[in-house]
């Protein structure tokens, strides 16, 4: 992988691009209308007239799951990625809240219903909402898909949707969704209450992340999307992922949509070694 040291074009050219790009901007104000609730009218199966292939024709709403430029998941290729050491630290100040659990159909979500806390990116706040897992992973690493991938959402006052995602394979249990997993495991078709839900136990165990923009990766696929895929891939254990792959309905076990194109997107990694001792 080819390190740079800071590269200030490189930072105001990924800036420009998230600013003036006509469709980033038009994104912006619509990313995360809301996804899709409940069971679905899309699949993750192709040929059977609904799958992601199809996903922009089922609904005239969902026209950029097929047409659109800044579609994810995607693959992190490591050369295409652009080491910064400056695109800041990942700040999360999160708190315990009072936390359900829904049975979505496509996946199983965990959603805050008081202030979970925030993240912060280039000084502006993003609200956590709600997480929910992909089994196997969406995006990839050179290629590599994995077995698990938490997506964690959060959300800006002018309603610019942050992801968090965070990769998994097969190894020890996760202990975020150790906690969670009795009751993960008894879902019925109405939401669930958790009690407590303390967002500061989801680990991310590096500080090093990519930043590109992108979609949201089920119908609407809304554009505009600021992702941070943690680049440590973590572990969880078999029997956690068939508990989540139990609990969808049927046709969604896998439930990882094909990694879309890139269309000339800058990915930054940020590693914040680079920079040490110079
Ligand atoms: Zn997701």
């Amino acid at each position: 992988m080819a390190v740079h040291s800071i590269n200030p074009f490189l930072i105001s050219l990924f800036f420009t691009f998230f600013v003036l790009s006509s469709h980033t901007l038009f994104s912006i104000c619509t990313a995360l209308e809301s996804e899709v609730e409940d069971e679905t009218p899309f699949t993750y199966v192709e040929g059977t007239g609904k799958g992601p292939r199809e996903w922009g024709k089922i609904n005239p709403d969902w026209q950029v799951c097929g047409r659109g430029k800044l579609q994810s998941p995607i693959d992190l290729l490591d050369q295409r990625v652009q080491v910064i050491s400056n695109l800041g630290k990942l700040k999360r100040d999160y708190q315990p809240a009072k936390a359900t659990v829904k049975n979505r159909g496509h996946d199983v979500t965990v959603t805050w219903k008081e202030d979970a806390g925030k993240i912060n990116i280039n000084g502006t706040y993003f609200k956590l909402l709600q997480c929910h897992w992909h089994s196997p992973s969406e995006h990839t690493f050179n290629g590599t898909r994995y077995n698990l991938e938490l997506h964690v959402i959060h959300q800006s006052s002018n309603r610019t949707t942050a992801v968090i995602g965070i990769t998994y394979k097969y190894g020890r249990p996760d202990p975020f969704l150790a906690k969670l997993l009795s009751h993960i495991s008894s879902i019925g078709k109405e939401e669930k209450d958790l009690g407590i839900v303390n967002p500061g136990d989801i680990k991310f165990g590096s500080r090093k992340y990519y930043r590109y923009i992108g979609s949201l990766t089920v119908p609407p696929c809304t554009e505009g999307v600021i992702w941070t895929i943690v680049k440590k891939v973590r572990t969880v254990s078999r029997e956690q992922v068939h508990a989540l792959r139990n609990v969808v309905h049927d046709g969604f076990e896998a439930n990882a949509r094909p990694t879309q194109q890139l269309e000339g997107r800058p990915i930054l990694l940020y590693n914040p070694v680079v920079n040490r001792g110079s």
